[in-house]
């Protein structure tokens, strides 16, 4: 998900009123309403402990009892007839939010049984007032934390036509100010989209620099590290050494290896993270249980040597199968959008290569000549993944899972929890229920320094999902990428009921978490 100079100018405004926007009064979270009972259910309660049944009781947005409870007189009772209950899934890697503003309710997320979105991530974040000043006006039905975005500091600092260099020492200090300033207003950390080019050039110096401001704070580090191909063993070392030097926890966004001639090495990878583990550092992961990534083309050339036909030929060889990855974006021929490299390459009688090459450059021209154009310009859905190295991290103790999505384009935007729980856990039986539920829940809420959600508890925030688990299945498709799942029966956010019945309630109790 990239950002434009609107975003940019929008953070810039925000930034400067800083002072007037803390003035203002803050969203009562308080609502009071009648106490609710949820009874007849199984409850899984994220620890990964073993399902049990009992009944939950909520009173106004907190878990005040959880047991063999019987109604009170004028409670609102909720029959779950046997299906589960479990804590709201927690999704530490997402960019739903650009969507919020035209769907408060959420529905991409609500239908999988979302009830927290973790923003700000691969670079690119918007600011704390920024966010306080939606919330403050725009209720929606999705809790939000956010982290702050290296690319965003550089735009702010080093303007975003003046990104393919290093920093100077100067503008490195002015970034760890604006840092600073928003990880004292609730930022849960620093985020790096290292492998794009507003990114790819800043030293390992200077994204340092930045990390220790955020440790000094107790903050936390995520990464979409600087490469998921060619150097992917350096790209995680980069990430480890920076857990090693702050004592930070770091987390690495959606690990995958995107390279064919790398498949099957998840378990050298995985032995890597776990021997920094055991020598103190506190890294972990998220995975999305797809084998396609979405971004821009770009990021087929790692050398960033977009005019190479070489690099152009490794990329369709080695990076992506053309026969599989998809325009979900393109703005310059409107009519490539949802065609395959394949098919665009065919009727431009080229090789896939030359016509890869081609779209870059159409691209790049097109935004020259656009220089306001505010949306996506282009974006390919690419399939680079081999399914055991998927299975592989899923599997790892230490990995919860995330989207990675945004509403509609890769069906991960809809459909990711559906699908893990549907396909990998009730089907492939990749694991238990609970390890499963975990990993979408209390051990999530741990990776990101989210406090009072994750676990069914007395005390904790009434984010809860009643779903089926023999029919719980995501329907979201590359042809349809916005059809609602199967199976998430309800959801509660603060205790609301936000969604029933495949329809949202028209609820928004969504909150700005802060660290
Ligand atoms: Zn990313």
């Amino acid at each position: 998900m990239r950002y434009t100079l609107f975003h940019t100018i929008l953070f810039m405004i925000f930034c400067m009123t800083a002072h007037d926007l803390s003035a203002q009064p803050k969203q009562s979270n308080a609502t009071i309403h009648h106490s609710q009972l949820i009874r007849h259910v199984q409850i899984i309660d994220g620890t990964g402990s073993p399902a049990y049944e009992a009944s939950v009781r909520i009173t106004n947005n907190k878990i005040s009892e959880i047991g063999s409870l019987s109604a009170k007189k004028g409670e609102q009772v909720i029959e779950g007839n046997g299906l589960l209950l479990c804590p709201g899934f927690i999704d530490t890697h997402s960019h739903h939010y650009s969507n919020l503003a035209k769907d408060p309710s959420a529905l991409a997320t609500a239908n999988q049984g979302i009830t927290t979105i973790v923003i700000g991530q691969d670079g690119e974040s918007y600011s704390m007032d920024t966010l306080d000043n939606f919330f403050n006006h725009r209720p929606v039905a999705i809790n939000v934390a956010t982290y702050t975005g290296q690319t965003t500091l550089r735009e702010l600092v080093m303007g975003e036509n003046d990104l393919l260099r290093e920093a100077k020492p100067e503008e490195i200090e002015k970034m760890k100010i604006l840092l600073n300033n928003e990880l004292e207003k609730g930022s849960l950390g620093l985020s790096t989209g290292l492998e794009y080019e507003e990114a790819f050039y800043s030293s390992r110096e200077e994204v340092m620099s930045l990390a220790n401001v955020a440790a000094k704070q107790h903050a936390r580090y995520m990464s979409h590290i600087r490469s998921e191909d060619i150097t992917l063993g350096e790209a995680i070392d980069e990430i480890i050494e920076i857990g090693r030097k702050t004592h930070m926890p770091v987390q690495i966004s959606h690990l995958k290896i995107s390279m064919k001639d790398k498949w099957k090495q998840s378990d050298k990878i995985l032995e890597k993270l776990d021997k920094a583990r055991n020598e103190g550092i506190d890294i972990t992961a998220d995975v999305y249980p797809y084998a396609h990534w979405n971004a821009t083309l770009k990021v087929l050339f790692p050398k960033r040597d977009y005019t190479d036909l070489t690099s152009a030929r490794f990329a369709v060889d080695q990076l992506f199968d053309a026969n599989e990855s998809v325009l979900v974006n393109y703005a310059p021929i409107p009519s490539y959008k949802g065609k395959t490299l394949s098919m665009i390459a065919e009727e431009r009688k080229e090789e896939p290569a030359v016509t890869l090459m081609n779209l870059i450059k159409i691209a790049s021209d097109f935004k020259k000549n656009n220089p306001t154009f505010s949306h996506t310009i282009e974006a390919i859905t690419a399939k680079s993944m081999d399914d055991q190295d998927i299975n592989r991290f899923m599997k790892w103790p230490h990995t919860n899972i995330c989207s990675d999505g945004i509403g509609g384009g890769h069906p991960r935007g809809y459909g990711t929890y559906p699908r893990f729980l549907g396909k990998y856990i009730r089907k492939e039986q990749l694991m238990n229920l609970e390890t499963a539920i975990h990993k979408m829940t209390q051990l999530a809420a741990e990776h990101v320094g989210i406090k009072n959600r994750g676990v069914i508890a007395v005390g904790n925030y009434a984010d809860l999902v009643l779903f089926n688990p023999d029919t719980v299945i995501d329907n979201a498709t590359f042809e349809n990428s916005k059809a609602l799942s199967t199976g998430i029966e309800m959801v509660w956010i603060n205790g609301q009921l936000i969604y029933k019945n495949n329809k949202s309630t028209g609820k928004y109790p969504g909150m700005l978490i802060k660290r």
